[in-house]
């Protein structure tokens, strides 16, 4: 099954996932730590707003 990590907006197949994480209910699967932290700090943002575009951006900053 696929996924979308709800901070990037990238497909995660739940088999190469990085990170797992339930919230409410739900599972969230991640690309990234880098995309897990950002969904802890602020997790109503992105579950609202959806993925944030900027999040590559900072990611490729960090070199992951
Ligand atoms: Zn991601």
């Amino acid at each position: 099954m696929k996924h979308i990590d709800p901070v990037c907006g990238m497909i995660v197949k739940e088999e190469t996932a990085k990170v797992t994480f339930e919230y409410n209910g739900k599972t969230y699967y991640f690309c990234s730590d880098f995309c897990f932290e950002e969904f802890k700090k602020n997790p109503e943002k992105y579950l609202k707003e959806g993925p944030d575009k900027n999040a590559m951006n900072k990611m490729e900053k960090q070199g992951m």
